[in-house]
């Protein structure tokens, strides 16, 4: 069965079929949704089946996804997705926020929300016989599709920016990838990865930019409902926090949703809550100021992982909070800081791209945009090892003492 029909352009509409083009729009650029044979999945899956699968990774919504059956059973290709979404009452009772989760992404193999699209990507390369995957990273991404192509026997290349943190790039050298540090941005970075597309006909990875990425994103959502929306007997809608970068994350969410309501599946669909720092505030800007139009800024801010000048995903990503009656905040460097120090009591270790969501729940809170009555989530996308200079940063020195007894008691009294 073909579960997809083809794509569907973010700014004109147009469709096309799904091998008649890779990438973005060729008439505009525009974005490229997939478009999923809604009837078919229906006549053939139901909810029931999916919950019942034995599947705990992004495979139990293989109905749902763009490709076929993915081989490599054993490897951690299997172990990507499913991660566990908890309710932490140490949070609830600093928030005041009744129903509040945390979904930790962390536990991905390789440590980041990125494992959802790279493994999706690596399954479709195999498909189209592409023999070399390539990415421009900030770290994350690359690392995420390093990991994945040592799954499964594939050749990775990696474009990031050299100021990337040291932990990131050794991932990268780690998994085996073929790694090119530019000594620019991530912008820089992202232009150089499409012209080695273009020349050497590499098969690319770009967030907002190939297609896959975003269905494997959007499995995030399947686990929401499955572990949250249909669990519990929410009266008021879900606000799912996530933070924005490139914007492919949120506008996977939204997918994913979206698909969900559109085969009967999902009754509410949930407020989306792109969280920005306001270094690198792009799509947050063009929410103020109540525009599509999205404008680069020079960003700056020490969570790496949403450093964007202009994002290039930024219009689903704007649309993933209008259309859901969400929202866009903003948040500074030192209150991401201070989330990454207060997710770490609940068993939640986050990079500053990671703890930015929950910084967002709390100005969200502060703010009025959301109240302690309304259901949250808040996504943690990446894993504090990942950049343990800001982990210091939040954690503060730890105390040396002489070896024996007295320091001891002197230092706890
Ligand atoms: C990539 C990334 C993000 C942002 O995702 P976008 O799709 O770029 O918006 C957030 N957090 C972490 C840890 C990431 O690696
Ligand atoms: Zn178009």
């Amino acid at each position: 069965m073909n579960k997809a029909i083809g794509y569907q352009c973010s700014i004109c509409d147009k469709t096309y079929g799904l091998d008649e083009v890779t990438y973005t729009c060729p008439d505009d650029g525009g974005n490229l949704s997939v478009v999923l044979d809604y009837d078919g999945i229906k006549a053939t899956t139901s909810p029931a089946d999916i919950q019942a699968s034995s599947s705990q990774s992004i495979w139990r919504y293989l109905p749902l996804l763009p490709v076929g059956e993915p081989g490599h059973e054993k490897t951690s290709l299997h172990a990507v997705g499913w991660t566990p979404t908890f309710a932490p009452t140490k949070l609830s009772e600093q928030t005041g926020i009744k129903q509040l989760w945390v979904k930790d992404e962390s536990r991905n193999p390789t440590a980041s929300f990125k494992d959802r699209a790279s493994a999706l990507l690596v399954v479709r390369a195999a498909e189209i016989d592409a023999e070399i995957t390539v990415t421009a990273s900030t770290g994350n991404a690359g690392a995420a599709l390093a990991g994945m192509a040592a799954a499964t026997g594939r050749k990775a290349v990696i474009f990031a920016p050299k100021t990337a943190p040291p932990a990131k790039i050794a991932q990268l050298l780690i998994f085996g990838a073929k790694v090119v540090l530019v000594d620019g941005t991530y912008d820089d970075a992202f232009d150089l990865s499409v012209e080695t597309t273009k020349e050497f006909g590499w098969y690319n990875r770009n967030t907002g930019y190939n297609p896959f990425t975003a269905e494997g994103k959007k499995t995030a959502a399947f686990e929401i409902w499955e572990q949250v929306i249909l669990q519990q007997d929410l009266d008021r809608p879900l606000c799912v926090f996530v933070s924005v970068g490139d914007g492919n994350i949120i506008s996977g969410l939204h997918k994913g949703f979206k698909d969900l309501h559109a085969l009967g599946w999902l009754e509410h669909m949930p407020r989306i809550f792109g969280v920005q720092s306001e270094g690198s505030a792009a799509i947050y800007n063009a929410y103020a100021a109540g525009t599509e139009e999205i404008k680069a800024v020079s960003a700056t801010t020490l969570a790496d992982s949403i450093s964007v000048d202009l994002p290039r995903d930024g219009l689903r990503a704007l649309r993933a909070a209008t259309q859901t009656n969400g929202a866009y905040i903003q948040v500074s460097d030192e209150a991401i800081i201070s989330a990454i120090a207060d997710l770490g009591p609940v068993g939640v270790f986050a990079e500053p791209a990671g703890s930015t969501a929950y910084a967002g729940v709390q100005k969200a809170l502060e703010d009025g945009q959301i109240t302690m009555d309304d259901p949250v989530l808040a996504l943690n996308t990446g894993s504090g090892l990942k950049d343990v200079k800001a982990a210091m940063q939040a954690a503060g020195e730890a105390p040396i003492i002489k070896p024996d007894l007295d320091a001891v008691k002197e230092l706890l009294n």
